[in-house]
């Protein structure tokens, strides 16, 4: 690879023009420190101080070698987070009345100090979910780019406050989007950071104070992400930190009659949970960014070696734990067999292993019961189809000690349910099709509708994918990952159908506007 780029510049999930010497140097570097702080423990936060819990505390492992121990989390209570949401009540009034430049140029800080501490950060989120360095730095960096993207909706809005038409000379009509309160904000595990950042910056900025739960396999990357708050200059209080289990805590923040809206990302079992029991009293806001089952189609036009590249890509790129790679492809049955050998080709050629290390694409999955569902998965396919590649746990030294399978690909009848359900783990389903029409049609019998992808020349199937297909991501011959990829302000992330709730996504020009309400100002001249 060419030396190009100055060693602090941008890196995407798919970045090429980099200097991978120096990339990978500071990488090094920065893990060599994050090691040298492994196994310590860690508290709650809450109104910018430590608070004990005496809780069994969460012992975080990393799925690359479960003898690992990154640290000792506390365990937030239902106590606690009754203690959080108060602290974040009476934190909020001042934090929603500041001018939002203020609350702008505080939250850039906090962009810029990520920035600063990306490596840092990569090697955190490298060890504690298993992203490769590329991923993991990916991750950091979108980070950054979504609290900068959010900030600049306030400011083209002007803050959202808007001067409003006159129906007699003497009103003075003026229409203000105001902060909610205090939100909750739960996060999954496999976007560690940008997730959780971009969430609570929208949150924070629109004027509302935040009570985060991270996911209970990624609390060591919460707390991070809390330091990068604290030391922007955020006020104590308006971000208060809980890591804890799900079940208790995160249930327990959701239901809290203190908290006035939700934003989510994480399974559709868990958001449509959410979702039916939120609003008892009154109607709460509930953002919820939900699972995926994103389909690859290939038409018998396609540039076979692009749709191979995509699809393998966006199908193993972390393990397929992202709500938007490739977990099943149609394909047209003319070129069937040719491109299927294509993808298969590639995945024989990932570097599989330690994905702290450098050239390392593949890594573990999250936890055992990661490792669980891909065996259930792979037994079904071994029922109902082939497995043409993989299909096994990976054994020998360097996995042992991991949770790590094999990518698998599986060719199934159309009707198997693995073609439908989310697994969330290396296992790409693929089926022939006759055609375009057949293979739309198949893409929209999942409840899912995040994101979807095509290869092909032709136009009129391109418009046709577009209108059709029940998908808020939608990709044309994306060689660099068929199904993924979005960034901030490029590709607006929404979710169709159980894939979301709102209709508007992170990374999108709407995004921001969700977190408060509207109130319509009236003075009459006296
Ligand atoms: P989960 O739904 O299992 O967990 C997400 C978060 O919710 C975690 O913090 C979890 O805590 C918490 N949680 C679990 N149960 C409850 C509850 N009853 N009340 C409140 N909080 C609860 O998802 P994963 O972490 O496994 O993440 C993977 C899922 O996220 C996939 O479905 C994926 O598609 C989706 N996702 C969607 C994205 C999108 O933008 N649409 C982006 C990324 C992921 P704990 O960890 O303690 O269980």
């Amino acid at each position: 690879m060419t030396a190009t780029a100055p060693s602090q510049s941008k890196i995407t999930y798919t970045s090429a023009d980099v200097d991978w010497e120096s990339f990978h140097r500071q990488f090094d570097e920065a893990l060599a420190q994050v090691r040298s702080r492994l196994g310590r423990s860690y508290p709650l936060y809450i109104a910018g101080e430590a608070v004990s819990s005496s809780a069994e505390p969460i012992v975080d492992t990393s799925p690359i070698d479960t003898g690992v121990v990154l640290g000792t989390f506390a365990t937030a209570t239902v106590a606690h987070v009754d203690q959080a949401v108060g602290a974040a009540r009476a934190a909020q009034a001042a934090w929603g009345r500041r001018d939002w430049r203020e609350r702008v140029a505080l939250l850039q800080r906090a962009a810029a100090l990520i920035r600063e501490r990306k490596f840092e950060l990569a090697a955190i989120m490298s060890l504690e979910v298993g992203k490769s360095r590329l991923e993991s730095m990916g991750d950091a960096e979108e980070s950054a780019d979504l609290i900068d993207y959010y900030c600049r909706q306030m400011k083209d809005a002007d803050g959202f406050v808007r001067e409003m038409a006159k129906v007699t000379p003497v009103e003075h009509n003026t229409d203000v989007l105001r902060p909610y309160g205090v939100f909750a904000c739960i996060a999954p595990f496999n976007f560690p950071l940008a997730l959780s950042t971009g969430m609570s910056s929208a949150a924070l900025v629109a004027g509302n104070a935040v009570v985060y739960k991270p996911a209970e396999d990624a609390p060591w990357t919460g707390l991070a992400l809390y330091e990068i708050y604290r030391d922007a200059g955020l006020p104590a209080g308006v971000f208060d930190y809980l890591s804890g289990h799900g079940s208790e805590a995160g249930e327990a923040l959701w239901r809290h009659p203190q908290v006035d809206g939700v934003v989510f990302t994480g399974s559709k079992k868990v958001g449509m949970h959410i979702y039916h029991d939120l609003s008892s009293r009154w109607i709460k806001p509930c953002l919820l960014e939900l699972g995926g089952k994103n389909a690859a189609i290939v038409m018998d036009t396609a540039d076979l070696d692009a749709a191979a590249e995509g699809i393998t890509r966006s199908a193993f790129g972390l393990q397929n734990q992202k709500c938007s790679a490739t977990s099943r492809v149609y394909v047209h049955q003319k070129v069937a067999t040719a491109l299927i050998e294509k993808v298969l080709e590639r995945t024989r050629a990932l570097t599989i292993g330690d994905p702290t290390e450098r050239d390392v694409f593949f890594g573990p999955v999250i936890n055992r019961e990661a490792v669980a569902k891909y065996e259930r998965a792979v037994k079904q396919a071994k029922r109902e189809g082939e497995i043409l590649v993989g299909g096994e746990r990976l054994k020998g030294d360097r996995f042992d000690r991991g949770h790590f399978v094999a990518p698998t690909i599986a060719k199934l009848p159309l009707e198997s349910s693995l073609f439908r359900d989310e697994l969330f783990v290396p296992f790409l389903a693929v089926g022939e099709v006759s055609g375009l029409e057949q293979a739309i049609a198949e893409t929209n019998k999942a409840e899912y509708g995040l994101t979807a992808g095509i290869f092909t020349k032709r136009d009129a199937e391109i418009a046709r994918f577009f209108d059709e297909v029940e998908a808020g991501v939608c990709y044309v011959n994306k060689r660099t990952g068929a199904t993924t990829g979005a960034w901030p302000g490029a590709q607006p992330f929404t979710g169709w159908k159980g894939s979301g709730s709102s209709g508007k996504g992170g990374c999108g020009p709407y995004y921001v506007a969700q977190f408060m309400r509207e109130q319509s100002r009236t003075v009459i001249d006296s």
